[in-house]
């Protein structure tokens, strides 16, 4: 039998309901408890920021340094959308916001911003104590199951069921990667239901699988190659790729994922190109490999003398048909070394995920026109960004564009 849950602040003055403690929510909540509104936030997990504590387990990398122009160009299709966005709630203010927690940060050397402590936990404590400061209440082990007529529907985790009804909701529940986290889509049903948009959830910022064989799995599986070079569609992006058993996971892999990814949705095998000596040039690279000596096994010499990776070798041989003999063709093999690649790995392993909420589903105040009242923000919207601190920087700026739309949405509609 569902019972109707107290929140605070009702009947008081206007309340609102947060849904998800992510990063997202927690933003959102804190900029309306900041201007007077009682607000609850509420999480299906037993603690809140579980995949904000884990993107800082790399080192958090909150915003990125670059021009605002080269910023919202991050966001791709939506790049027009996110201009207005980081106008509102810019990689500065964000900054200022971690310092102001005491979690002062810096630039790194690749332009990326970071905290200087450059974990989450520091920053996520002093923030969960700001919003306690600001009387946010937050219910955890509450899992949002959609409405019953006006009310907002949660199952808690002894099998009860609760009906809260706020004055506003904002919905901050994430996308599908890494579901142990916590976010794992289960709102798609629960908004189709309502007439709401949603294009499908896809891997974002993921590794692919290749067709090694099992020989060369077991040869270089865990190895890194270092500084090379990726390219796919007239796209580049360099960096440390990683081998797996299954494929190939890295920084530049992650780059190049949405260009992947999308051409592999057409059709499969697609292929890309690696340089495993970017700062060479084909004749440069041809003069040395000329100069091997007599005797001197290719993979000793790529190894000692031009200091490739230890997998150089056996990477050419898993991916061209045979090692040809000449200088300028080894050079050749090794400047545009072609790997192909057949699938992205699952959802649950990527960092980020593509599609979600259809923009046109809601207003510019980032409220959904099947329900008035009710705005979404963060991860579950639909667009994607690579990393360097531009999905924190998105998440952030679309919970204050929300924040601000509940605030003036409330003010419009106080009763
Ligand atoms: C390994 C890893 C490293 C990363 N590193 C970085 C980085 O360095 N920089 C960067 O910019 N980004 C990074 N990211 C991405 C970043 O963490 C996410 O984009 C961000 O956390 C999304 O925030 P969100 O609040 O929208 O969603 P989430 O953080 O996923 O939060 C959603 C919340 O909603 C809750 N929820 C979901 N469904 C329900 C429901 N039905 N009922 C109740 N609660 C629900 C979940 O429990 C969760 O707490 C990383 C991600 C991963 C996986």
């Amino acid at each position: 039998m569902a019972q109707r849950e107290q929140i605070p602040g009702e009947g008081l003055r206007p309340t609102v309901a947060v849904v998800g403690a992510g990063p997202t929510g927690l933003m959102a909540a804190e900029r309306l408890s900041g201007a007077g509104f009682g607000v609850t936030i509420f999480d299906g997990m037993a603690t809140p920021g579980r995949k904000f504590l884990m993107a800082g387990r790399g080192g958090l990398n909150l915003t990125h340094s670059e021009t605002i122009e080269q910023f919202a160009g991050r966001y791709g299709v939506q790049a027009t959308r996110f201009r207005q966005y980081l106008a509102r709630f810019s990689p500065q203010d964000l900054r200022n916001w971690a310092d102001g927690l005491g979690a002062e940060t810096f630039v790194g050397s690749s332009g990326r911003v970071f905290p200087k402590a450059m974990k989450a936990s520091g920053l996520l404590r002093g923030w969960l104590a700001r919003l306690r400061g600001q009387r946010v209440d937050l219910r955890l082990r509450h899992h949002w199951r959609g409405w019953s007529g006006e009310h907002l529907r949660f199952d808690l985790a002894d099998g009860s069921e609760v009906l809260v009804t706020p004055k506003a909701v904002v919905l901050a529940l994430g996308g599908a990667s890494w579901p142990k986290l916590g976010a794992d889509g289960g709102w798609i049903s629960l908004l189709r239901d309502q007439g709401v948009a949603v294009q499908p959830l896809r891997p974002s910022n993921c590794g692919f699988e290749t067709d090694w064989s099992a020989h060369f799995q077991e040869k270089a599986a865990g190895r890194p190659l270092k500084n090379v070079l990726l390219s796919f569609s007239g796209r580049q992006a360099r960096g440390e790729v990683m081998i797996t058993g299954y494929g190939i996971e890295g920084g530049p892999v992650y780059a190049l994922s949405a260009a992947i990814r999308d051409s592999l949705a057409s059709h499969s095998p697609v292929e890309v190109t690696l340089d495993l000596k970017p700062d060479m040039s084909v004749d440069a690279l041809t003069q040395r490999l000329a100069a091997r000596r007599h005797g001197q096994s290719l993979s000793q010499f790529l190894k000692k003398e031009l200091s490739l990776a230890d997998a150089t070798y056996s990477l050419l041989r898993e991916t061209a048909a045979s090692i040809p003999g000449e200088p300028h063709e080894i050079a050749g093999l090794l400047k545009a070394l072609p790997i192909r690649i057949y699938r992205p790995r699952p959802i649950e392993q990527a960092i980020s995920s593509a599609g979600g909420l259809d923009f046109a589903a809601m207003t510019d105040e980032l409220m959904l026109r099947a329900r008035p009242g009710v705005f979404a923000c963060g991860e579950m919207l639909d667009w994607e960004a690579p990393t360097g601190g531009y999905l924190l920087q998105g998440c952030f700026a679309t919970a204050v564009i929300a924040a601000d739309g509940v605030r003036s949405w409330l003010n419009g509609n106080p009763s």
